[in-house]
């Protein structure tokens, strides 16, 4: 059974009041704005808001904005309603400052790994340079003394034959 049936039937339905109009002691009722955003099961929500910015204000707030962006204009406002209550100096401006001095630090550490990642592939390609060069010495000592090292080994084998076999 609808509850417009139930109204023609002169039963009274029902209507769970909104956090805000608990909170505020008025009637909620299908045409409240604030009912969509503070159901009555989070009344933490609207006692933050309700606590810093004041009801009369919050409604202002989101009559300001269009109905599409009430819901984020909303969680908003409670977020920096909590911030505010955990930190009364600074606020959410606490937490801006915080990340923004983050980003500085890992900004920083940013530019020396990246100064420290150039360093090492200077040295990479250095020593690659080093390993080259001397690959390259090798070739040339062995082509220049290549026969002359056959030769030696022939001789040390002659005599290893000569020591290995007595008169
Ligand atoms: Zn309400």
């Amino acid at each position: 059974m609808g509850s417009q049936t139930l109204a023609r039937l002169g039963i009274r339905t029902h209507h769970q009041p909104c956090a805000a109009c608990r909170m505020l002691r008025r009637r909620c009722d299908s045409n409240c704005i604030l009912a969509p955003y503070f159901p009555g099961d989070e009344p933490d929500k609207f006692a933050g808001v309700h606590k810093v910015f004041g009801a009369s204000n919050v409604i202002k707030l989101i009559q300001m904005v269009e109905e599409t962006n009430r819901e984020d204009a909303v969680k908003a406002l409670v977020y920096e309603a909590r911030a505010r209550l955990r930190d009364p100096v600074y606020g959410s401006t606490g937490t801006i400052f915080q990340l923004q001095k983050m980003v500085q630090d890992l900004k920083l550490q940013l530019k020396s790994t990246n100064a420290r990642v150039l360093e090492l592939q200077q040295q990479k390609d250095q020593l690659l340079g080093i390993f080259m060069n001397v690959d390259h010495l090798d070739v040339l000592s062995s082509v220049d003394h290549g026969p002359s090292f056959s030769l030696d080994y022939e001789d040390s084998m002659a005599s290893n034959l000569l020591i290995g076999k007595p008169h």
